[in-house]
């Protein structure tokens, strides 16, 4: 099941160590080693998937279902103020390591920390062409 190649792999299966907070028969979630703020933690599935992309659905479900108690024992622990929850795929996206994982980072105001929230404007017509660009590969 395990991908020995893979950093996230070895962790799950306890080959490589890592400060864990949680084990369940599906996921696993440790300290990342790189920290934006004390606490910063990954959840991952226990089993290889590379992304969202491939990941079954049930094994989504199963993994997703620890974030409200991850979360909350992360704000509790920590005294954070808020958390972001975020998952990147792909590399252009900050995908670094080919291993499913959401990262929890504790947040408070006048952390610094955050996205350049860039937005933009569609065209004239521009969002009916994405939204249907959208429903068509849904239904394909
Ligand atoms: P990505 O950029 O792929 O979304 O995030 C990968 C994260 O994994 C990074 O924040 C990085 O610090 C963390 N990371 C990479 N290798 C290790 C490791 O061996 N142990 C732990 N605990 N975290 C790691
Ligand atoms: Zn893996």
């Amino acid at each position: 099941m395990g991908d020995p190649s893979c950093i996230f792999c070895r962790i799950a299966a306890g080959d490589v160590p890592a400060a864990k907070v949680l084990d369940t028969a599906e996921a696993t979630a440790f300290l990342d080693i790189g920290p934006l703020a004390p606490g910063h933690t990954l959840l991952i599935p226990r089993q290889h998937y590379e992304s969202i992309l491939d990941v079954s659905p049930a094994i989504l479900a199963a993994v997703a279902a620890e974030l409200p108690r991850l979360a909350r024992a992360i704000i509790n622990a920590t005294g954070a103020e808020g958390l972001n929850v975020l998952l990147n795929t792909g590399a252009s996206a900050g995908q670094v390591v080919p291993h499913l994982h959401w990262h929890l980072i504790p947040r408070r105001a006048g952390d610094h920390l955050g996205f350049r929230w860039n937005a933009g404007r569609y065209a004239e017509g521009e969002s009916d062409a994405v939204r249907s660009a959208i429903v068509a590969a849904l239904n394909a």
